[in-house]
């Protein structure tokens, strides 16, 4: 548990070549951004591809709750998050408010920063309610920590009463790594979640980071495609790849001190266009704010056109030639 009054040091450089802890991560917040307990923070509808191979809207909708209580390195989700428990029926109302703000869907997500079954963000009270809201759908889709995945998933899968997927974070299936992302947990932790989810007939898609801190340009790529293999081999039918972005304080921090760098855009398309290849199960590149990841002004869009075509076919188009860094390779590898 954190002791919020005690003062927090500013880790030295040599201790963030070393594993960072929570105090540390703590340390380099920012403050939160204002949240309303009876809003969602965000919501919208977007097209994405789905299990049943056709590109279906999504409703959405992000919960606004209690922060989650691990302190993961790479994590800025807690600015849209509160400090204290929302009250029953502040989710439900918020999931009521968003969805008569959107347009029909046949699919819904509900991510809420941090774990659907941790009480303490979700209150268990409101769930019999949220499952008949969102139960009209096709299906539901949450995000959870694999140590909370337990019969509390199974519950809420029978009062929905449709199909349940649970987005978990494998973020990569690189141990030391995994283990310095101050995420509590180790491959094998993130495997028997899926296989007891998988098991129960929930299926399970894993967030998976590019190119963590302590990872070169080449290592970031080649553990991306371990991690979506790792996934796949677990039962995962979904993997979302994910470039790790700076944004929360510490990540900065790192990158300050040469221990962090972004990944480059064809990175990311270098990890789809193999593991598309292996028709193994969905791959999906995150494109939020990608633009950030381009490192030639040239050819940035036609790239981000090409890894949205790959997210919403499944398959993988002609690769971008660029007379402007082509030359290098795209920047593939430093
Ligand atoms: S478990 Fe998820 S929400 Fe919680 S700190 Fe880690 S990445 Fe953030
Ligand atoms: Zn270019």
């Amino acid at each position: 548990m954190i002791d919020r009054d005690r003062p927090i040091e500013d880790p030295a450089p040599r201790e963030l070549a070393e594993a960072i802890n929570d105090r540390q991560i703590l340390a380099a917040r920012g403050p939160k951004n204002r949240v309303d307990p009876r809003r969602a923070y965000q919501a919208f509808v977007e097209p994405e591809f789905s299990v049943d191979r056709i590109v279906e809207d999504v409703a959405t909708i992000f919960l606004t709750n209690r922060e989650c209580p691990f302190r993961c390195l790479m994590c800025d989700l807690w600015k849209n998050t509160t400090d204290d428990r929302v009250p029953p029926g502040a989710i439900v109302q918020q999931i009521e408010h968003a969805l008569a703000s959107l347009p029909a869907a046949p699919r819904i997500k509900l991510y809420n920063s941090g774990n659907f079954f941790d009480a303490a963000a979700v209150p268990r009270e409101d769930l019999p309610r949220i499952a008949k809201i969102v139960g009209g759908h096709r299906s539901v889709i949450i995000e959870n920590h694999p140590k909370l995945c337990d019969d509390r998933a199974l519950r809420f899968r029978d009062q929905c009463g449709t199909d349940l997927e649970v987005a978990i974070g494998l973020e990569t299936s690189h141990p030391p790594t995994l283990q310095r992302l101050n995420k509590q947990i180790t491959r094998d932790d993130f495997a028997r979640a899926a296989e007891f989810l998988t098991s129960n007939g929930i299926r399970v898609r894993a967030f998976i980071l590019l190119r963590p801190p302590w990872t070169t340009e080449g290592e970031g790529i080649e553990r991306a495609i371990e991690s979506v293999r790792f996934a796949f081999n677990s039962g995962v039918d979904c993997c979302a790849v994910i470039p790790t972005r700076s944004g929360n304080g510490i990540m900065e921090r790192l990158q300050r001190e040469g221990l962090f760098t972004p990944p480059r855009l064809t990175s990311l398309e270098t990890v789809l266009d193999e593991t598309l290849r292996w028709q193994s199960g969905i791959v999906l590149a995150d494109l939020w704010d990608a633009e950030q990841f381009a490192s030639c002004p040239v050819c940035a869009r036609q790239r981000i056109d090409r890894l949205q075509r790959m997210n919403m076919t499944q398959t993988v188009p002609p690769p971008v030639t660029c007379p402007a860094c082509d030359s290098d390779g795209g920047g593939r590898f430093e």
